[in-house]
């Protein structure tokens, strides 16, 4: 008898296929770039970039990850429920009200001004907060002229478990930004001036700018999840997703007649075109129309015409027909087409496409337990 999710993989039209053992691959390659004695969070936020952070958190435990980074207070008590002892920090902070929210589901606030100190130092003295400083971001964090009224005020900072002291890049991706040196100067700065705590400031992209960014923690999210902290430079991960998607019909096309939406592709020659079921409904950008590719059976073919909420079109003119058939696969992602080619194609990044997988496919875990 086949198992219930067989059926329904069997079924679906698309499969979106998550490697847990690649996330946990990435995260001994990252690991390789830290001295002994730094430590690595992982950051899971956006139900771990789209991958399902109830998977990818256990595998990360497993890996050996203590302590995780989530944007809001709902995701957090969402992965409290999956990861009933690690530690979790809410990046959005805690707003006026929400404390005992934390308290309840042992959440740790990343404090973002000095009212969210405060508030927390006299609800919860003894519960530990990451601190958070901008140095330069100009988003979210205490401004210096915030660290300057807290550092005056050390009756504030006796009352309170400061768990680490945490700034984020806005250029780690372009290792030779100036805002990369000028942010770390600041946030040397702010340190020698506040309680010692760990110090974090790298995620992904600036783990890569060397041992001087890492402090004594380091928090990744995209690089675990196979998008390349590099950009312009070979990718160093490994891909985590893979999807393919089934062709619903292959039609030939006259010369001169025109695929899909607003009539923009017109066929210069007889071609053969191969329907799939995957559309921007599915996260399968609209701006990717008329640009990127799939691959059957290891061959590229190019996307013509618009994509459709539910569909997507392939020129498939150069496959033979037993390949190119209804119910045949198309890869649209592999290893050797990944997340940030597709997001180039689309004219975004990575991050964008990856967090925009649709809830549609079919999801198969890889190294599940
Ligand atoms: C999202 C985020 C990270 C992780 O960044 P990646 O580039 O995905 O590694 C780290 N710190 C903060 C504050 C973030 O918002």
């Amino acid at each position: 008898m086949p198992s219930d999710r067989k059926v329904a993989t069997d079924r679906a039209n698309a499969i979106l296929e998550i490697d847990l053992r690649a996330v946990a691959a990435n995260w001994r390659r990252l690991k390789r770039e830290l001295a002994p004695g730094v430590r690595m969070a992982a950051v899971i936020k956006a139900d771990a970039y789209g991958l399902g952070a109830a998977q990818v958190g256990p595998a990360l435990l497993r890996a050996g990850c203590e302590l995780f980074f989530v944007a809001s207070l709902d995701e957090g008590i969402a992965l409290r429920k999956v990861l009933p002892k690690a530690r979790i920090a809410i990046l959005d902070g805690a707003l006026a009200g929400s404390e005992a929210e934390f308290a309840r589901h042992r959440l740790m606030p990343v404090l973002n001004d000095l009212g969210q100190v405060t508030r927390w130092s006299k609800a919860y003295p003894r519960k530990p907060a990451i601190f958070h400083l901008d140095t330069g971001m100009e988003r979210l964090g205490l401004s210096r002229a915030e660290v300057d009224r807290l550092t005056a005020n050390p009756a504030l900072l006796a009352h309170l478990d400061v768990a680490a002291i945490m700034s984020h890049l806005a250029c780690a991706d372009e290792p030779e930004h100036p805002k990369n040196p000028e942010q770390l100067a600041r946030f040397r700065t702010a340190l020698a001036r506040l309680p010692k705590a760990p110090a974090s400031l790298a995620s992904s992209s600036a783990i890569f700018l060397g041992r001087a960014y890492h402090f004594q923690i380091v928090r990744p999210g995209a690089a675990l999840f196979g998008i390349n902290p590099l950009p312009g430079k070979p990718n160093p991960m490994r891909a985590t997703v893979a999807l393919r998607a089934k062709i619903l019909q292959v039609r030939d096309v006259d010369a001169g007649e025109t695929v899909g939406y607003g009539a923009t592709h017109r066929m210069e020659r007889p071609s053969r075109i191969a329907t799939i079921a995957v559309g921007y409904a599915d996260g399968w950008l609209r701006s990717a129309s008329d640009r990127g590719s799939a691959a059957i059976a290891g061959r590229r073919v190019p996307l013509v015409g618009r994509i459709s909420m539910d569909l997507l079109t392939l020129d498939v003119t150069g496959i033979e027909a037993d390949r190119a058939k209804p119910g045949a696969y198309v890869d649209l992602l592999d290893d050797s087409y990944g997340i940030d080619d597709a997001a180039e194609a689309a004219r975004t990044i990575g991050y964008e496409m990856l967090t925009l997988l649709g809830r549609r496919y079919a999801r198969v875990y890889r190294g599940a337990r």
